[in-house]
């Protein structure tokens, strides 16, 4: 194993969570020269990266047990509470938290403490970009840590991103951008599934919408991915739909928090859970396309 950090030693990363995007962060840590260990509650999804050289563990505990850095990036909260509440008695007093799964600020600022507590360093680290992103190494990686630990956990935020940006110190800030864009991400997929179902419903090829948009001000390139997919029909997952409907209602909780007019989100959130409520929960978010369209 070669070492990843310049000073001579391997630094051993447990991965937590090796869904479509731990597996991808995980097979990058690898190739950044890192030591690594995972684990995943569905052992059939973390067993392929012993292929790409990492060591694969049976449990949480057994899986953090030689780490330097502890990676969480599973579903939400509940996940982490049930995971970690396993993993931390195993944890080496003087290694790192890197706490990427999105759950919100309320559960971060629960995290930082319970981190402290253990004597743990932890680094809110969400992050933006799908799927190709993460198997790439090319997300953007939104960190907010005490400066103290940020030298030690730059290589490894480096190897699973191509950017990241330092939003502060404060436990929570890194969430706290996460979610601001991903407000944007969700109104965007959501505003691109009304036009494309009022471009069908008004007997029009909804490819026509895409291809008005495209090159001008209005165009982006999620609408024109999304966009096609919703045309197309292939929704297999990049953004799963139940990750956008847990997401939307992290974003209400804090759009209600903060006192900003919650209808547009409150609409998305309607609107992505009325598509999961269809049966389309484990597609791509794009699915949303189902929920703007007339009901039978
Ligand atoms: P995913 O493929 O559905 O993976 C979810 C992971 O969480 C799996 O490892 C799953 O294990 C695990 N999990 C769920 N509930 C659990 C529980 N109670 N106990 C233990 N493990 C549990 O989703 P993903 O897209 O990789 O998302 C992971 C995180 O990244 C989420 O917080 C998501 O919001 C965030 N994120 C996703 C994207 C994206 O575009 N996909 C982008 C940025 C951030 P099993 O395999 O056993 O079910």
């Amino acid at each position: 194993m070669t070492e990843a950090t310049g000073t001579g030693a391997t630094v051993t990363v447990a991965v937590l969570g090796t869904g479509i995007m731990g597996a991808g962060m995980a097979r990058n840590l690898v190739r950044a020269g890192f030591a690594v260990t995972v684990w995943n509650r569905n052992a059939d999804r973390a067993r392929p990266l012993a292929e790409d050289g990492a060591a694969v563990a049976d449990t949480p505990a057994a899986a953090v047990a030689e780490a330097d850095v502890v990676l969480t990036m599973l579903f939400d909260a509940d996940a982490v509470d049930e995971v970690m509440a396993a993993a931390l008695p195993s944890v080496r007093p003087d290694a790192l938290w890197v706490q990427s799964s999105t759950v919100g600020v309320e559960a971060t600022e629960r995290y930082a403490e319970l981190a402290g507590r253990h004597g743990l360093g932890f680094v809110d680290a969400p992050v933006l970009g799908t799927r190709q992103p993460a198997e790439q190494g090319t997300l953007t990686v939104l960190a907010a840590a005490a400066q103290a630990v940020r030298e030690r956990v730059t290589p490894v935020l480096d190897a699973v991103g191509a950017r990241t940006l330092w939003v502060g110190e404060r436990p929570g800030d890194g969430h706290r951008l996460k979610l601001v864009a991903n407000a944007w991400v969700l109104s965007i997929t959501t505003a691109t599934a009304q036009s494309i179902a009022l471009a069908e419903q008004l007997g029009l090829d909804p490819a026509r919408f895409l291809e008005v948009i495209s090159g001008g001000p209005t165009d982006s390139a999620y609408a024109q991915l999304k966009g096609k997919n919703m045309i197309t029909g292939e929704l297999s997952p990049a953004f799963p739909l139940a990750g956008a409907v847990k997401d939307a209602g992290l974003i209400l909780a804090a759009i209600r928090a903060a006192g900003v007019d919650d209808r547009l989100m409150g609409a998305v959130h309607a609107l992505l859970a009325t598509a999961a409520e269809a049966g389309h929960t484990d597609e791509d978010m794009a699915a949303v396309v189902h929920a703007t369209r007339p009901g039978p």
